[in-house]
């Protein structure tokens, strides 16, 4: 089994034989845990050979890794359509800084979508900014604003779908085609939807990212984050993060590894009750709008079911003219849903949010908005049983109501 015959297969089947052309891959089924720092060689000559080689999956030294975090980069790449390789990074965030510093230099400007996940936007006022890198942030939803954005120093945009919180989703195949016919790469956070859901690099975009800490890990135990690109800005990425020092540790691989494995199962599962608890949810006058672009009627669906295959079990609501007191007491009678940062788990999640106005250039809240649906919830929904989930979430509005 070697990565090349994973083409061949769909990405259920490559989420099962991704990362196991190692040497190892006949005797044990997923790779071990290789700790190593120094790597040993056969002698002097061998030593300078491979000094001036900087190949992938090659010993070298323990910051270019050892087998397990190949496998891991493999199994990753191997569900990329267009992808020539996936470097690893030690956290979601720290793979998106690690990319747009591979990608821009000083006197460069870096468009970000106004929906993007809050850190990116703090990476690119601070860090970006410190190293003379220019930012400039765009309603993604908005082509004609997009393409008026662009001046002849723009060089990344940085793309994410569905829109952090407020879940819109935009056009990505368009918004990478404009990006590239103005001479910009285009990179994507795709930790929603991850490979299974969005294709990215086939859908037009130059880098795909993932935080591989939400659906790929699956197991609220580990952090990790991966890009992933064709040869060109592959090359690129992996000479940055070896600049920058970026490694992970083979007990982290294997963990990420493990997880991979399940991940497609555990999607679907998700996605389903999702949908369910988001429909159980618009049905409610308590809840003024759901927001998830699996819920058909939603002005996002058209695209969504257009370029996606999956999605996942991240959504958010709005609650219908009630205040924070009466939030935090539907939030504090979950049972089953832990409250808590980062989603992708196994195990449900709650998180409160406020509607205020966070964005620049996007309408938040939303246009025709009753300004007393301020207060909101985000859900990850993990593996429980959908009834109990209801039930939980009927006993929190029950609690909500009596206050
Ligand atoms: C969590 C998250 C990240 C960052 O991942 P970490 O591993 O927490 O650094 C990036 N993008 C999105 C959309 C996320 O949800």
């Amino acid at each position: 089994m070697s990565a090349a015959d994973d083409s061949k297969h769909r990405a259920a089947t490559r989420l099962v034989t991704g990362g196991r052309s190692g040497d190892f891959a006949n005797s044990v089924v997923n790779p071990p845990v290789w700790r190593a720092s120094t790597h040993l060689y056969d002698s002097c000559a061998d030593l300078r050979a491979r000094k001036s080689e900087n190949a992938d999956g090659q010993f070298f030294y323990g910051r270019r890794g050892a087998p397990t975090q190949w496998a891991l980069s493999e199994a990753l790449t191997a569900l990329e359509p267009g992808a020539a390789g996936t470097v690893l990074y030690p956290s979601g965030l720290a793979a998106i800084a690690g990319a747009l510093l591979a990608v821009l230099r000083k006197g460069d400007v870096l468009l970000v979508a106004d929906n993007a996940y809050d850190p990116t936007r703090s990476t690119a006022m601070g860090l970006l900014q410190n190293f003379g890198v220019e930012h400039r942030f765009f309603d993604p939803l908005d082509h004609e604003a997009f393409e008026a954005a662009f001046c002849d120093r723009t060089r990344a945009v940085m793309l994410e779908v569905p829109g952090s919180l407020t879940m819109e989703v935009c056009d990505i195949p368009a918004l990478a085609r404009i990006a590239r016919e103005k001479g910009a790469v285009s990179l994507l956070d795709n930790t929603w939807a991850t490979a299974l859901g969005f294709p990215a690099l086939e859908r037009g975009c130059d880098i795909t990212i993932t935080a591989l800490t939400k659906h790929v890990g699956g197991h609220s135990d580990v952090m990790m984050g991966a890009a992933s690109a064709g040869d060109r800005w592959y090359r690129r990425l992996r000479l940055g993060a070896q600049q920058l020092g970026q490694v992970v540790s083979p007990d982290d691989a294997a963990l990420v590894l493990r997880g991979l494995r399940t991940m497609g199962v555990r999607l679907e599962r998700q996605s389903a009750t999702a949908l369910a608890l988001a429909e159980w949810l618009i049905a409610r006058d308590d809840v003024a709008h759901v927001l998830s672009p699996m819920l058909p009627g939603t002005p996002d669906h058209a695209i969504w079911k257009r370029d996606f295959t999956g999605g996942c079990g991240l959504f958010s609501f709005v609650l219908a003219g009630r205040d924070d007191a009466a939030r935090c007491r539907l939030i504090d009678a979950l049972d089953l849903f832990g409250i808590g940062y980062s989603w992708g788990g196994f195990e449900s999640l709650a998180l409160p949010f406020d509607v205020e106005p966070v964005r620049s250039e996007m309408a938040w809240p939303k246009e025709g908005w009753g300004l007393e649906d301020r207060y909101a919830i985000r859900l990850s929904i993990g593996l429980e049983d959908k009834g109990d989930l209801i039930a939980d979430l009927a006993a929190g509005f029950a609690a909500m109501n009596e206050g």
